[in-house]
């Protein structure tokens, strides 16, 4: 258990791929540890109950940590899931969506998949291993439009909310009334963050926006449970790596030299770095912005 866990959550199931906490009545976060080496879930998610349905948060990265959420969620709820949202493509949020088709024989019903058009296609597109059952769910899924989803799962209403910056479309999801916030890849708490698909400069005022509707707690991509203090560091580290990225851009150094010699400032503390070769994406992906053409 991290430092901190304990008082803004409780644990009610803990797997060696990661624990589901409650954050609330009817709200649980599955908050992963990647560092286990166990891969089945990865990414963070969770659960929305109403009282006339379930939201399940992300597909995660294996249909056995999908199949193991919603079996989560018959316990909790006595509820299949009924709506399922990925918030963005990556493998370790999406891979696993057909765990969420229901076993015959117990009366459960498919979910509906909410997910926007550009998230689909880029499953479609690039996510390994293909998965025939995953396809199928997307092919009937409901497309988010830019304008978002709101929709009442009784005495509960959910916000699904289209943003971007991490990759060229992620989703936020919120619920009222609960303090809680599902920020999927938009926020990292505790782990740098991947820019693979990253434009740097939409993923921090999208970020920033994250933490101005003010919730007091928030569901990371990845790392434990975010507190409002939490997300402001993880802004000041964005923070951070452009100024750092700025600074070697403007020495002429390149990218791969610049990231192999940099470390964090101790005042922003403990970042995990899943590997190395983050920074190298991080300061890549800032050089780009950096050397393109005024418009
Ligand atoms: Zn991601």
């Amino acid at each position: 258990m991290l430092r901190g866990d304990r008082a803004i959550s409780d644990v009610v199931a803990r797997e060696p791929f990661g624990t589901l906490e409650r954050l609330g009545d009817g709200i649980w976060a599955l908050v992963s540890s990647p560092l286990s080496g166990d891969r089945t879930t990865l990414g963070n998610g969770g659960l929305l109950a109403g009282r006339d349905g379930v939201l399940a948060i992300e597909g995660f990265n294996t249909p056995a940590g999908a199949r193991w959420l919603a079996e989560q969620s018959v316990a909790l709820t006595g509820r299949w899931p009924t709506h399922v949202v990925l918030t963005h493509y990556h493998a370790d949020h999406a891979n696993g969506v057909a765990g969420y088709v229901p076993p015959g024989g117990r009366g459960f019903a498919k979910p509906k998949i909410l997910v926007t058009e550009a998230t689909r296609d880029l499953i479609r597109a690039r996510n390994a291993p293909a998965d025939p059952a995953r396809d199928e769910l997307l092919a009937n899924a409901a497309l988010v439009g830019p304008g978002g989803e709101f929709f009442d799962l009784g005495r509960r209403r959910i916000a699904i909310s289209p943003s971007g910056g991490h990759t060229v479309s992620d989703i936020v999801v919120y619920a009222e009334p609960t303090p809680v916030l599902f920020a999927g890849d938009l926020i990292w708490n505790g782990f740098v963050p991947n820019f693979v698909d990253t434009d740097p400069v939409r993923l921090r005022k999208n970020a920033a926006a994250v933490a101005d509707l003010g919730r007091d707690r928030i569901v990371p991509g990845h790392g434990r449970i975010a507190t409002r203090a939490d997300v402001s560091r993880y802004l000041s580290l964005l923070d951070e790596l452009e100024r750092a990225a700025r600074t070697a851009h403007a020495a002429g150094t390149d990218a791969a030299t610049a990231a192999s010699a940099y470390a964090l400032p101790p005042s922003l503390g403990e970042w995990t770095l899943f590997n190395r070769s983050f920074y190298t994406r991080a300061f890549t992906t800032w050089y780009r912005v950096l050397s393109a053409p005024a418009p």
